[in-house]
């Protein structure tokens, strides 16, 4: 068959932001499927804050990618050919498929998705992917919040954060969203139902806390870091929990310094936990069922913020670390 493939290549790891030449675009001739193989034409990729970490070589938790290889990232796509039972020529498949246009590799690293489900396909790269059992887990398992509860999220309109808000809503928790501009501000706050949102570059995020959070925070579901992180250190209650999901302001910036607020860990007695959705694989199928039921129900939304072109993804990943997306940002490699 010899699919022609275009690939992003890591050419070299960046200093700060990515820049043009940090990945190469190549094109190369693939094998056929040998047994066990299957050939997966890519639909849609996702753009991640992570692609940032995985591209550097700091200790992470799993393997940079190796200079020269294919960029890693998820992918959905469809099969064009297969030499493995159980995966047929058409099913939809997801799995760490990289930047490329297709991948020949072994069947048992992609999941076939299911078909008719009503969903558009898009969904599974967001509320049913990983994305939605980060937020899932992240905080129920780690925050657990309580009816009442005050529960502060940041990055609060992204493709985590906006199903965090929700979710704690649904558990009867007043939620406060920290993002970074009006728009994203009143989506959260008038269509998702958070209770108050705050404008982190237009307005003072301490003296707003105050005010949104009389009675003290006592969860926080951080993707952010730095001041931000400070600001909500500040006002944490006693024997309060934090979820650290990400750090995204530091991701460009290995020598960003760390809360001056720590000192509140120890005064206010908080359990602070980092993870990484793929310490909860094995509990998957019930994030799924529950997200799936609260879409079905109305009561979860989300936003998908996608591009075309593979040739662009790495002037649009940027747009992550500059807020530009609205919503899960993935690319569009080729028609459904
Ligand atoms: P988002 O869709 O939330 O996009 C990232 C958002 O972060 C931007 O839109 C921007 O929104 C905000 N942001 C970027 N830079 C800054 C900054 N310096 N200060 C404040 N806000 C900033 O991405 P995801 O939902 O995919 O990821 C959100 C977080 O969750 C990231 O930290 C990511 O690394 C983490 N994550 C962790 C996982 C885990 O397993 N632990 C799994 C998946 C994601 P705004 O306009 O509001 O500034």
């Amino acid at each position: 068959m010899g699919v022609v493939n275009n690939a992003w290549k890591l050419a070299s790891r960046p200093d700060g932001d990515i820049e043009q030449g940090d990945l190469e675009w190549v094109s190369e001739t693939l094998a056929d499927p040998a047994a066990g193989e299957i050939c997966v034409r890519h639909v849609y990729l996702s753009l991640d804050p992570t692609n940032r970490i995985w591209m550097s070589d700091i200790d992470q938790y799993m393997p940079p990618v190796g200079i020269g290889d294919v960029m890693r990232g998820g992918t959905l796509g469809v099969i064009e050919a297969s030499n493995a039972d159980g995966y047929a020529v058409g099913d939809w498949v997801s799995g760490m498929g990289g930047w490329q246009k297709y991948t020949v590799s072994a069947a048992n690293q992609w999941q076939i998705l299911p078909k008719d489900t009503g969903l558009p396909m898009t969904a599974f790269m967001g509320c049913l992917s990983f994305i939605g059992m980060t937020a899932y887990f992240g905080l129920l398992d780690i925050c657990d919040p309580k009816p009442g509860e005050t529960v502060v999220v940041n990055a609060a309109a992204g493709a985590v954060g906006s199903l965090v808000g929700q979710i704690a809503k649904i558990k009867g928790a007043r939620v406060v969203g920290i993002a970074g501009t009006d728009d994203k501000c009143t989506w959260i706050k008038n269509e998702l139902g958070f209770d108050e949102a705050i404008n982190y570059k237009s307005e003072n995020v301490l003296e707003t806390l105050k005010k949104h959070c009389p009675d003290g925070i006592d969860c926080v579901f951080e993707n952010v870091g730095g001041q931000i992180l400070d600001d909500e250190l500040t006002l944490m209650n006693n024997f309060s929990r934090i979820s650290l999901c990400g750090l995204i302001s530091t991701y460009n910036d290995l020598d960003a310094p760390g809360p001056k607020m720590f000192r509140n860990i120890l005064m206010k007695r908080i359990m602070i936990k980092g993870f990484i959705v793929s310490d909860y694989m094995d509990r998957a199928q019930e994030a799924m069922e529950a997200m799936g039921t609260w879409m079905m129900e109305g009561k979860l939304q989300y936003r998908i913020d996608v591009r075309p072109g593979l040739e662009n993804a790495p002037q649009e990943v940027k747009d992550l670390f500059v807020g530009g997306n609205k919503g899960k940002l993935m690319i569009q490699i080729s028609e459904e």
